[in-house]
């Protein structure tokens, strides 16, 4: 992965470093100066190079041929999003100590590798969106469950690691429904926390089970789903490559 210089900054006039673009793909990434309260997750963002990794797998699949430009900033508990006026994706420095805070609450000494892997799945969740609208791609369902579907093949492609990413999103996704059960937000676009969890989960399932047995549990990933997991991950992976099919690079 190559990044250059970007002059001019576009969207966004708060201070921060210049943009940058992984080379020849037209998605630029721009760290904003963070709020104090910020500094450490900043930080981690920067050193992890999780946002460089997330654009470069992206680009290394797709020809964009819209720019898409990616800010790292201080949201005040907004949490990440896609604008689709600007082809923006924001990216929270806050969600990177709320994710460990979940982590922490369930166990005491948790790795950055899990943070690091939820914030990416986060990346990849929002740059479905830009390529849903970019690319006009016609989506099955929701498109909130296309763009975890998207989240869970970006990481899938990576093997193992990816595999256990994956699992650490189904964890903190669990994590936040068993933390959030008092908190009713009522109806809306995206499945349930534990839903998602459990979508997680089956995909991994579904692409090496012979790897994740101990998955199948009526907590985890209840049999009667686990049974259909293979046959639904390559559905859903077909479905978004297919969606790609005229925009995936060659060679
Ligand atoms: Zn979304």
């Amino acid at each position: 992965m190559v990044l250059v210089a970007v002059a001019g900054v576009s969207g966004c006039q708060k201070p921060g470093v210049p943009p940058t673009e992984v080379e020849g793909s037209g998605i630029t990434i721009r760290y904003e100066a963070p709020a104090g309260s910020d500094r450490d997750d900043a930080a981690f963002l920067r050193r992890r190079k999780v946002v460089e990794e997330a654009a470069s797998a992206v680009a290394a699949l797709a020809e964009v041929d819209r720019p898409i430009s990616v800010g790292v900033v201080s949201c005040d508990g907004e949490g990440s999003s896609y604008d689709p006026e600007l082809t923006h994706v924001e990216v929270c420095y806050d969600e990177v100590s709320e994710t460990r805070e979940l982590f922490r609450r369930a166990s005491p000494r948790r790795a950055d590798d899990d943070v690091a892997a939820v914030m990416l799945e986060t990346l990849f969740h929002e740059t479905a969106h830009a390529l849903v609208d970019i690319f006009e791609l016609r989506v099955h369902g929701r498109e909130e469950d296309f763009a975890d579907q998207f989240a869970a093949l970006m990481l899938l492609r990576k093997g193992i690691t990816g595999e256990q990413q994956l699992l650490a999103a189904a964890e903190a996704w669990h994590l936040s429904e068993v933390t959030n059960e008092d908190v009713d937000d009522g109806p809306d676009e995206h499945s349930s926390d534990g839903q998602r969890a459990v979508n997680y989960r089956c995909y991994v399932y579904g692409t090496a089970s012979g790897r994740h047995r101990g998955l199948v549990s009526p907590d985890a990933l209840p049999a009667e789903r686990a049974k259909g997991c293979t046959k639904e991950w390559n559905a859903v992976r077909a479905s978004w490559m297919t969606a790609l099919a005229p925009y995936l690079r060659k060679g």
